[in-house]
């Protein structure tokens, strides 16, 4: 029996491959490959663990090699693999001729505990062919997600001999047809309740409609926060894959998964979010802010608030879709692919602007609020809306346009985009959004001619638009095109998406 342990470094982790020997000689336990501490105790666990589920210690001289041996190897889920292993070399429980993951921590009296990361560790065992895995009872439904794979549950070590004696029988376990989905857009706050401005509502179906990262600054009380809170409710719903990496990102993160969930995740950071917290780290390694929101939506509120360095740190996951931490040497890279929100009040005190409210910030004082997110960040935001109060009339009223006409809108432009994205290019397969088109492939996609080039050229030219700047107002016109069904990029999506390119550039950081 081949016993493969799974160690979560970064997304996909790497399988261990754990081997035993066990001859006469002084008894000792030995185990070699980078083990650390944690995974060093497991020969004290597993030794009264074994007893205590009724089996004998071999009374031998055992040494326990874990491979690939340069890969440092962490945490408590490599105890039951050893146990296991041990237990098949000493001919007490059936070797059966079967690659298997384990993975589990023991307890001394031999119960099994859960541990983190289950589901893409038993991923990547289905992507090496392993199709057999040995998980404690409280990691079984995560496990199980996963459809092409038998999952064995056991509550504590004893049930070892049974569930090897089956597995050698080929019996196969009883398991659901698919994996449970829920978590459906259903269950999220949609816009039925808000009341914001017109104009945001419509800013708002173009960035759920394009991917496009948007920055919304306005006083308090223009309905920001609560515009952002509600915007994944017109986004498409996540495919199996997808739910399966977020899946998997919570798993690594320390969140059990009992089922998938379809809706993007929404993920709101507070401000005084650390470096490690945002982008990943720590020990042992956990997945940040940035992967637990891929393929949904990051926002952060008052962003000014943010640290400098977070905030200039999210150039790379919002540039590349991932984001690569070094450790030990080694580059580790988790996804994470999502889509940014800022929300900010126009400056310090908030009032800049706001008819009837008198600022009482220095100009100084509001170069530098915006400075903080000028430069590569806000490059890299398509969007960029000065938000307004809505007017009076709006409170009371009903909203012009239900929730649900706005998402099929955003479901029906994403699905032009997809066909044409994919149709143009098979390199190109993941690319499925206006906002994600390269700069060298804008001339493909977001071609202008006639009256809507020379409004264009017009526009970069009196606006003095950089050339990035000039990029996305093609992509967010080429959006605004496929919102209103057509099939060439008009004047009237020009003038649009240029209207959604009000401040952050040069110096130029607010239109006031
Ligand atoms: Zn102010």
């Amino acid at each position: 029996m081949d016993i493969y342990a799974h160690e979560p470094l970064g997304f996909d982790g790497i399988l261990v491959h754990v081997e035993a020997d066990i001859r006469t000689g002084i008894p000792a336990v030995e185990i070699v490959g980078l083990a650390s501490t944690s995974v060093r105790e497991a020969r004290e666990r597993a030794r009264i663990a074994i007893r205590n589920a009724g089996f004998e210690f071999p009374q031998d001289r055992i040494l326990v090699n874990l491979s690939p041996a340069d890969l440092p190897k962490e945490g408590s889920a490599y105890d039951l693999p050893i146990a296991l292993k041990i237990l098949t070399k000493s001919g007490q429980v059936e070797d059966v001729p079967l690659r298997i993951l384990a993975m589990g921590e023991l307890t001394l009296e031999g119960n099994l505990r859960p541990v983190r990361g289950v589901l893409p560790a038993v991923r990547a065992a289905v992507a090496h062919n392993i199709h057999t895995c040995i998980l404690p009872q409280e990691n079984f439904e995560e496990a199980n997600l996963v459809s092409s794979v038998r999952v064995w549950p056991l509550r504590n070590l004893s049930e070892a001999g049974r569930v090897l004696m089956a597995l050698g029988k080929r019996v196969v376990p009883g398991r659901r047809t698919s994996a449970p989905i829920t978590g459906t857009l259903d269950q999220i706050q949609d816009f039925s309740d808000f009341r914001g401005d017109e104009t945001l509502m419509r800013a708002l179906m173009v960035a759920a409609a394009g991917g496009h990262n948007m920055f919304l600054a306005g006083p308090p009380g223009a309905g920001k926060t609560m515009a952002a809170h509600r915007f994944p409710s017109i986004l498409p719903e996540l495919d199996m894959d997808e739910a399966l990496d977020t899946a998997s990102l919570y798993s690594l993160w320390g969140k059990t998964q009992a089922e998938l969930i379809q809706r993007p995740p929404f993920r709101a950071p507070h401000h005084s979010a650390s470096l490690e917290g945002m982008l990943g780290g720590s020990k042992p390694l956990r997945p940040g802010e940035v992967s637990l929101a891929h393929h949904g939506v990051l926002f952060l509120d008052e962003c000014p608030e943010f640290r400098r360095d977070v905030l200039q740190a999210l150039r790379e996951p919002v540039e590349h879709g991932y984001v690569d931490i070094v450790r030990a040497g080694r580059i580790i890279r988790f996804p994470s692919d999502f889509q940014l929100i800022m929300a900010a009040n126009p400056c310090p005190c908030g009032n800049l602007g706001m008819a009837g409210k008198t600022c009482l910030c220095s100009p100084e004082e509001i170069r530098r609020y915006w400075k903080k997110l000028g430069g590569p960040l806000l490059d890299r935001i398509d969007m960029r809306i000065a938000v307004s109060p809505p007017a009076p009339s709006r409170l009371i009223g009903s909203p012009r346009t239900s929730p649900g006409v706005f998402r099929e809108k955003v479901l029906t432009a994403r699905s032009r985009q997809r066909s044409r994205l994919k149709n143009a290019c098979t390199a190109l397969d993941n690319l499925r959004t206006n906002a994600r088109i390269p700069p060298a492939r804008i001339s493909d996609f977001c071609a202008v001619t006639g009256a809507a080039e020379r409004l264009f050229l017009s526009g970069m030219v009196s606006y003095g638009l950089s050339a990035r700047a000039g990029h996305s107002i093609l992509k967010i016109a080429r959006t605004i095109a496929d919102l209103d069904d057509c099939a060439e990029i008009g004047e009237s999506a020009i003038e649009e998406a240029m209207g959604y390119r009000q401040f952050g550039e040069g110096d130029a950081v607010w239109p006031i």
